[in-house]
């Protein structure tokens, strides 16, 4: 076995879209250690976790990076509040754990400290439930505490937070803090992070069978698919890794084996309305009938959510229902003095939560909840599966905890490897970009001085990109033009769709305008007006023809129209759709 790929960061992570043909070559010509499949959050840190261990690591994902449930998340780092409730103490505890670590440590640039505002509407009964279950929140915490303690609030101060709230549904609140991610963002920094330890990141390529040993024993690695070539290829590695989330049983299909647990789809809908509709200085969580409502303040917008309902559908693009739009709004109004409504909703989007709903057979490690309960009552904890040598699986689980997901799978996978393989060393490793932040980002004016750019510009992309924020720059440097903002009212720099293309392999318009930047649940027209630059940009890098560059644009726009089918139209969005109207 090739063990031990040495040590030294490679090329600082650079996911270049054009050296495609190389990597694709890395990929049927090199053994690995351990193929990965899937890139969401799991898949990237299970890459990360093998490949920081030395372990040569391919990973293959067939769409992007997080265009599964990673990008589609409330974007919470957190214990989860209302897990306490379920007694899931061990959950809360590690979640908690992962949270102050990626908050002081490991992602500073990317996962913030954010406060949220529980509304108490029964002084007596609540105060003293809700108090006790903060102050066991802040109990579980570790020694760091990068984030504040919980505060008792009266009513009166509580609308000075959040003048929003209705005063006569409100008898007092609590403020307690959790942190927040763009969850793409992340996903996307942690499979770079691997990449720096040379691990092989491929997207748009799927896995499609997975190979066995002569005597059929062992699992060797995978045909797979390069979906923009349809050309396909043999991976090999002395083990695959599946993090496929909700495709997850169709992955062990691939293999003819039977997982050892049930993954159980729940899909989850968010809206997003502008920052106007709601007054209020602080995210908000309100309880729910079946389980909470989150208020969470995301740049110039709201995002409020969420529902947990059973799924069966399109997996890849699960779809929101009026129903759903209904159900939040109705939930939010609750407490608010103005009520939202569909007019106020800017965006929609839709997740799947890959639960585990039946607990583990043949050998698989840990315990998820049984039985037909409803998706809000399963256990978000995780499940390891070996089903055969060759074979590791990870299901359940959180955003959150994704790094100790990564560490109990790649354990599992390398446990029959000959020589011992270290353990993971991932709660000592900072993502790219978080190493020296603090000198960094106190030297943001001299930075701006140095690059003729705005101290603010500098900023915005301190907190997407951490210290690597110059590569941004240096972009910029090569070519004046990518400092202008690409939409009207966003933070966005023409440089940032340049650099996804040769920093973060994007290779079409959705990447950039869908995960690496956010316009497609943040803008009023998800976008659909910059597609056409978004196209010419990465067209000029990518060698597109005009023949291209429109289809890449449509292929956009198509995405937009199916998005937008179930959005009432309301003001904001009427006049952003009719500017987009006419581009593309
Ligand atoms: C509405 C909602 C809100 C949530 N909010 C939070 C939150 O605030 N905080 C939190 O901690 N957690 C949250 N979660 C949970 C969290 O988002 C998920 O647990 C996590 O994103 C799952 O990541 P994953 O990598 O396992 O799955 P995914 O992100 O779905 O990744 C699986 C990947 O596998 C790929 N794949 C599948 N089959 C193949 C194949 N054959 N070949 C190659 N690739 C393949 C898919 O394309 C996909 O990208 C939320 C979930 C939802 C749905």
């Amino acid at each position: 076995m090739t063990r031990h790929a040495g040590s030294g960061l490679a090329n600082n992570g650079v996911l270049d879209a054009r050296d495609r043909a190389a990597m694709l070559g890395r990929l049927a010509g090199e053994r690995f250690d351990v193929l990965v499949i899937g890139g969401g959050i799991t898949g990237a840190g299970a890459a990360l976790d093998a490949a920081s261990r030395g372990l040569r690591v391919a990973l293959v994902e067939s769409r992007d990076l997080a265009s599964g449930t990673s990008s589609r998340s409330s974007k919470l780092i957190h214990g989860g509040l209302r897990y306490l409730e379920q007694f899931d103490f061990k959950l809360v505890y590690e979640a908690l754990r992962e949270r102050d670590l990626l908050v002081s440590k490991l992602a500073p640039h990317l996962v913030k400290p954010i406060s949220f505002l529980y509304p108490l509407q029964k002084k007596v009964v609540e105060r003293p439930y809700v108090g006790a279950g903060l102050a066991l929140y802040d109990a579980m915490e570790g020694t760091r505490r990068p984030v504040p303690h919980h505060r008792h609030l009266t009513a009166r101060r509580a609308l000075k937070l959040a003048p929003a709230l209705d005063p006569a549904r409100l008898a007092g609140a609590m403020l307690y803090y959790d942190a927040q991610v763009d969850d793409a963002r992340h996903t996307l920094t942690v499979a770079r992070t691997a990449a720096a330890h040379s691990a092989v990141v491929a997207t748009r390529v799927t896995a499609v069978k997975l190979t066995r040993s002569p005597d059929g024993k062992r699992v060797t690695g995978a045909r797979v698919r390069d979906e923009e070539s349809g050309r396909e290829l043999s991976v090999t590695a002395d083990s695959v890794i599946v993090c496929a989330g909700v495709w997850t049983d169709l992955v062990y299909e691939l293999a003819g084996v039977r997982a050892g647990y049930q993954v159980r789809m729940s899909k989850g809908v968010h809206i997003v309305v502008p920052r106007e509709a709601v007054r209020a200085s602080t995210g908000m969580i309100l309880r729910t009938e079946k389980s909470v409502l989150f208020f969470i303040p995301w740049g110039q917008r709201w995002i409020v959510g969420t529902t947990d309902t059973d799924f069966s559908g399109d997996r890849a693009e699960p779809a929101a229902t009026e129903e759903d739009i209904d159900y939040i709004l109705a939930a939010a109004n609750r407490v608010l003095v103005r009520p939202l409504t569909r007019a106020d909703v800017i965006a929609v989007y839709a997740g799947l939560r890959p639960l585990v709903a039946a607990g583990p057979k043949n050998g698989a490690q840990k315990n998820g909840a049984k039985g037909d309960k409803p998706t809000t009552k399963l256990s978000r904890e995780h499940v390891v599966d070996v089903p055969v040598p060759g074979l590791a699986s990870i299901a359940g689980g959180k955003f959150t905890t994704y790094r100790l997901m990564a560490r109990d799978v790649v354990d599992a996978a390398v446990a029959d490897f000959g020589d011992a393989v270290p353990a993971s060393v991932t709660d000592q490793l900072p993502l790219l970009g978080a190493d020296g932040l603090a000198a960094v980002r106190a030297g943001a004016g001299r930075l701006a001085e140095d690059y003729r750019v705005s101290r603010s510009l500098v900023e915005h992309l301190l907190g997407r990109y951490g210290t690597l924020a110059a590569e941004v720059l240096d972009e910029i440097r090569a070519d004046p033009g990518l400092a202008r903002p690409l939409a009207d009212g966003h933070p966005y720099l023409r440089a940032e769709v340049a650099y996804a293309v040769t920093h973060e392999n994007a290779l079409h318009v959705e990447d950039v305008l869908m995960r690496r930047m956010r316009l497609f649940i943040e803008s009023a027209d998800s976008g659909a007006g910059v597609a056409d630059q978004v196209s010419a940009i990465m067209g000029r890098l990518l060698g597109w023809n005009r023949r291209r560059r429109a289809a890449e644009t449509r292929r956009y726009l198509d995405l937009v129209a199916t998005e937008h089918k179930v959005m009432a139209p309301g003001p904001v969005r009427e006049a952003a759709l009719a500017v987009s109207a006419t581009a593309g």
